[in-house]
């Protein structure tokens, strides 16, 4: 049995902690911690038994993040809190010799930039003091990386084109909100797009290349290229792609707001002064957006994500597609939280379970297509998420 500490307390780390509390026989002791330690509370209350301890930290602080590392001596951290903590984590899991799983790379508030390159700089510090580092385990990092690793292993001599398809065709009553931190979701789907193709990236205007995709039991969405961060590992690890692309959803009317709120100068992570303050205007919008960890009451429909690959088997061409659809009305009964936030709560549960049954235990930092995925697929089918394959299918490359 281990001992996890969970960081931060939004939609993403409620489902975490329900998870964990949901298989004592591995997660033997919990505890959720974050800024506000009032929302550890209610979390660790929903769930009941006294199965979750709570603490207040403020994982920007190293000193702070270390003495409560000393003091609760979990076995891993799990970080789900926002990507501009993930370096602080890394250093105070290094001083206090403890392992590490997160579910989005660092980026630095200050320059919307998303690179594995600062995370990937702590692989020999964490090697020389003989601990992990699991990067990108939510679904898109995460499943997505799971997903393309176990094609290689099981479908493929050598895979060729990969294109991740996102699509959210839920309904959840308000005229605009994200399904995931607000700021952190905006400087996503607004900045360029990049994708991999012959060796080097391409780039485009935000939004520029996109249309309609099937997707399994929900039919035709029309779908935007974006840069997303798997893209950039897993093009390393597997050297074969020539071509890789990530696709999202998005409603029009999701994007005549986003289209405002840059245009109206809301987006921006520049701060102004306001009234004698000093404020961040996306950080401001979020404050006054509905709180994603909230949304799932009234949220209705499904999600589906999933890897449509081309490459070479025995000589010849074969395509295959393996997805997860996901209902948000199915994660509210569960969790009380809504699908985007279970999807990425449930991989970064089965992520620590990997590394606490010794299953995914390397030492330095790795990104999850690094590990064997065949037990992490069979949690997923296990723990609420489970995956289809179909061969052979059209997966509209064009
Ligand atoms: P939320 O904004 O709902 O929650 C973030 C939590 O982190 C809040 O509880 C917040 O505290 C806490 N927090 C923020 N700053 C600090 C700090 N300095 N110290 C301690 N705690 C802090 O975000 P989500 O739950 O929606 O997302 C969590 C993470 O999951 C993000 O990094 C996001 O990028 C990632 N994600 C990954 C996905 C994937 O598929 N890989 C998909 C979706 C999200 P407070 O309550 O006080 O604000």
């Amino acid at each position: 049995m281990g001992k996890v500490l969970i960081i931060g307390a939004g939609g993403v780390g409620t489902v975490v902690a329900h998870k964990v509390s949901s298989v004592p026989d591995v997660f033997g002791d919990v505890m959720l911690a974050s800024r506000t330690k009032s929302k550890c509370d209610a979390i660790a209350a929903s769930i009941g038994s006294n199965r979750v301890r709570t603490a207040q930290v403020d994982a920007g602080n190293v000193p702070e993040l270390a003495a409560l590392i000393r003091d609760y001596q979990p076995d891993l951290v799990i970080n789900v809190a926002l990507p501009y903590q993930d370096l602080t984590i890394m250093d105070a899991c290094l001083e206090t010799g403890v392992s590490y799983l997160d579910t989005a790379n660092y980026e630095p508030e200050d320059e919307a930039k998303f690179e594995y390159k600062w995370q990937w700089a702590y692989h020999e510090r964490f090697k020389a003091a003989g601990l992990t580092a699991i990067l990108g385990c939510g679904f898109d990092p995460g499943v997505t990386g799971v997903f393309t690793a176990y094609a290689v292993k099981h479908h493929f001599d050598e895979i060729h084109y990969l294109d991740i398809v996102d699509c959210n065709a839920g309904e959840h009553g308000h005229p605009f909100a994200t399904n995931f931190n607000p700021e952190i979701n905006i400087r996503e789907v607004t900045q360029k797009g990049k994708y991999w193709e012959n060796g080097k990236w391409i780039y485009t205007q935000p939004h520029e290349i996109h249309k309609p995709l099937n997707y399994p039991g929900i039919g035709f969405r029309e779908s935007y290229l974006i840069y997303h961060e798997e893209l950039e590992s897993l093009v390393k690890h597997f050297p074969t792609l020539k071509c890789a692309r990530f696709w999202m959803t998005f409603g029009q009317e999701y994007l005549t707001h986003l289209r405002v709120i840059q245009n109206i100068g809301m987006a921006s992570i520049t701060p102004v002064t306001y009234q004698g303050m000093e404020i961040v205007p996306i950080q401001f919008l979020k404050a006054v957006l509905p709180n994603p960890g909230e949304l799932g009451a009234n949220y209705t429909g499904w999600t589906s994500i999933g890897c449509r690959i081309k490459g070479s088997k025995n000589g010849k061409e074969h395509t295959y597609y393996v997805y997860n659809n996901c209902s948000h009305e199915a994660a509210y009964r569960e969790t009380g939280t809504q699908a985007v936030s279970y999807t990425t709560g449930v991989p970064a549960m089965i992520g620590a379970m990997m590394y606490l049954k010794g299953l995914w235990k390397q030492q330095g930092v790795f990104n999850v297509e690094q590990f064997n995925p065949d037990p992490f697929m069979e949690q997923l089918n296990i723990h609420g998420l489970p995956w289809h394959e179909v061969h052979h299918a059209d997966l509209e490359m064009d």
